[in-house]
């Protein structure tokens, strides 16, 4: 049996290259990225590019077999957790979202012409790409409810739909466009995944949606959020992504990875705002004494310091069940660090922020910008309350309702059970008395 926490020395070493990489060459792009725009940054990092390239870091998230590196998700893991500090880390070390996701199907479920076509440019970070699936007028939650068809048109497929919230969609090359191809199938088996050129007649990309995170508006940056119209876009068959009815088995395969990412991305940034936090304490004076000394801020720095500590290890254990026993074996531990992560992230910067006061709220550090965007993360990729949903259930199944219905625990039935088996002793107790 082999039960050990350490990171072995060769990819320690190449863990503290990447921190020392991310805090030197990229956190000072986060200061200028609005003045950069978007070509100035892919300007700007195309040089950290090949930096990463030449340390053999890019792109690693694909298994070997589908052209990657085969480094596993605890390895992966421990790799976002340092990228994550920086939200343009993964640019520069090919591994953002949705591209590296939308990568991920593409290696597992791509044709070897789809393959060449998309995924080999995707992974040289030649073309960009987005997830199209969520829709405003149904629940994104409970996708068997999709309106977008496609419907069979000669040798291709006719997409009818209207989809938001595509990531990267403005400025996407292709969009992975999930669309109801099956409807008399089983709701599990209604959807298929479709490969469509942003070019291709009928697709509109009609805005990018403000949110918390990005209020204002703009067009056609990274992580704009895509409002699309799918208005008759015929593709040919070759589009078709994986079989006909498999959408949403291969959306499942891509989202429990990409989780396991998002949450140790997130401990990134919940350390970030941590350090800043106890650095704060350190020196700001009220009340007779710096904050470091009020119980209640040592109570928020030691219930973070738990809290950070407890996401991790929950999230490398789902990371290596998953590299032990398969992606559906973790299923619930993915759950569990869904909702979970995502809350010690909301957490940590909302005490980080309080602890700065009016500097917390301000522009001045990026302690509001972390709490934005903490706040989608108890949305995105399922809302908390569905993984919480799938945590119980999985549970749940392990137990049934007792006999009677009397509790399992119920202590008058268990002594009169005890008194039963016992009787013999207490028998002998009571005739000694
Ligand atoms: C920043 C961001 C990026 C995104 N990127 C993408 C992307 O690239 N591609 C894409 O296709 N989509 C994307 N989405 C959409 C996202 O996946 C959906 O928002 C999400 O699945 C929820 O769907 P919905 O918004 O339709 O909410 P709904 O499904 O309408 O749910 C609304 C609320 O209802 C409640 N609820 C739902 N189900 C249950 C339940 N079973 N029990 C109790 N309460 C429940 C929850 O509180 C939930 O928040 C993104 C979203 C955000 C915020």
């Amino acid at each position: 049996m082999s039960w050990d926490f350490s990171t072995d020395p060769d990819y320690q070493e190449q863990l503290e290259w990447m921190a020392e990489f991310v805090r030197r060459e990229i956190w000072p792009l986060e200061t200028i990225w609005p003045e950069l725009g978007l070509e100035g940054l892919d300007k700007a990092i195309a040089p950290l590019q090949d930096q990463v390239k030449a340390r053999g870091l890019w792109a690693t998230h694909l298994p070997p077999e589908l052209g990657g590196q085969g480094m596993g998700q605890v390895r992966l893991g421990l790799m976002h957790e340092v990228l994550g500090t920086s939200p343009i880390a993964p640019l520069a070390f090919g591994n953002a979202a949705p591209d590296s996701g939308n990568s991920e199907i593409l290696a597992m479920a791509g044709t070897p012409e789809q393959k060449e076509r998309w995924l080999t440019p995707l992974l040289a970070g030649d073309l960009r790409s987005a997830f199209s699936m969520t829709e405003p007028h149904t629940s994104g939650s409970d996708p068997t409810q999709l309106q977008t068809r496609a419907v069979r048109d000669g040798d291709g497929w006719v997409i009818d739909g209207h989809k938001w919230f595509s990531s990267n969609g403005s400025i996407a090359d292709f969009l992975i466009v999930m669309a109801v191809s099956s409807p008399e199938a089983r709701p599990s088996q209604r959807a298929s995944m479709f490969i469509v050129p942003v070019e291709t007649p009928g697709v509109e990309i009609l805005r990018d949606v403000p949110t918390m995170e990005h209020p204002w508006e703009q067009f056609g940056g990274y992580g704009g959020h895509s409002e699309i119209t799918y208005n008759s876009v015929r593709v040919p068959g070759e589009a078709l992504l994986g079989g006909e009815g498999e959408g949403f088995v291969l959306a499942q395969q891509r989202l429990g990875p990409g989780r396991i990412h998002h949450c140790m991305r997130w401990l990134g940034v919940a350390r970030r705002a941590f350090d800043m936090m106890c650095e704060r304490a350190t020196y700001r004076y009220a009340h007779g004494s710096v904050l470091a000394q009020k119980q209640t801020v040592q109570n928020w720095i030691a219930d973070s310091a738990a809290e950070m500590q407890a996401a991790r290890l929950m999230t490398l254990h789902a990371a290596w069940v998953m590299d032990t026993e398969g992606a559906r074996a973790a299923r619930t531990d993915v759950a569990l660090i869904k909702f979970y992560g995502a809350k010690v992230l909301h957490d940590v910067v909302d005490r980080a922020l309080q602890v700065h006061g009016s500097l917390g709220y301000s522009t001045d550090l990026p302690l509001e910008q972390m709490y934005r965007s903490a706040r989608a993360a108890r949305i995105y990729d399922g809302p908390d309350e569905v993984h919480r949903q799938t945590v119980a259930r999985h549970i749940l199944n392990g137990y049934q309702a007792p006999a009677a219905e009397v509790p399992s625990e119920h202590l008058p039935t268990r002594r009169e059970q005890a008194r039963e088996r016992f009787a013999h002793i207490l028998d002998a107790v009571t005739a000694n008395d």
